[in-house]
């Protein structure tokens, strides 16, 4: 497993048969948006019908038109973005995990292919405090790393300092892609990802309790990845 070269840097302190360890320095964590922090109802298998993806992701399809379908499709987008934003609630537990990260010293941000404007709404209307947000507007858009990248580089943070919280297959591809190993995803379901290091958490309370592990000042905290 991939921490098998820290354990044995570390080897001194561990002994055979004991749960293999290793000391995170998480100073960082990257969240997603719709289905991550806030409940949103998106039918995205509807979206793309009505938008005629063809398979592809749907801010790369709409990039890729020409006039006058480009200006259309983009404003259908944006009609159901702004329903479902208008009805997204706030998911349980978010408001007190970013609390216990300010308080532990933890940068957040904000990374999602949604809208400046759908962002701003729902980060004044529940509250909410970032470091840095990106949205699609930046041009850096999910499953590409390069939005991860971004924030690393405006708040100074190496890949291995981050984590990334996510609901989705485009959240894990990106951070694979950024080089991002702490990934969280958050999910009833843990079969609906792929085979990958990512930990699939059925809530935030539940992240909460993980970061507690980890960053609890244990000097050495049990290693949970999944198995690839
Ligand atoms: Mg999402």
């Amino acid at each position: 497993m991939r921490w098998e070269g820290r354990r044995k840097r570390e080897g001194a302190a561990l002994k055979k048969n004991k749960p293999a360890v290793f000391s995170p320095r998480i100073r960082g964590v990257i969240f997603d948006l719709d289905g991550t922090i806030v409940e949103a109802a998106y039918d995205w298998s509807r979206i793309r019908a009505d938008l005629g993806t063809s398979g592809l992701p749907i801010l790369s399809y709409l990039d890729s038109l020409e006039e006058p379908e480009r200006s259309r499709k983009w404003r259908l987008l944006r009609e159901y973005e702004d329903e479902a934003t208008r009805k997204a609630r706030l998911k349980k537990g978010t408001r007190e995990f970013l609390h216990f990260l300010t308080r532990r010293g933890l940068k957040k941000a904000l990374v999602t292919n949604n809208s400046r404007r759908n962002v701003r709404f729902l980060v004044r209307k529940f509250r909410l405090e970032f470091d840095h947000v990106l949205s699609r507007e930046s041009g850096l858009w999910k499953p590409s790393g390069a939005p991860f990248k971004e924030v690393m580089r405006k708040l100074g943070l190496k890949k291995g300092e981050c984590a990334v919280v996510g609901d989705s297959l485009f959240d894990l591809q990106a951070a694979e892609e950024a080089g991002i190993e702490w990934v969280f995803l958050i999910s009833q379901d843990r079969d609906k990802f792929p085979p990958s290091r990512a930990e699939v958490v059925p809530s935030l309370p539940a992240l909460q309790r993980r970061f507690e592990m980890l960053l609890g000042g244990l000097s050495q905290v049990t290693c949970f990845w999944n198995d690839p």
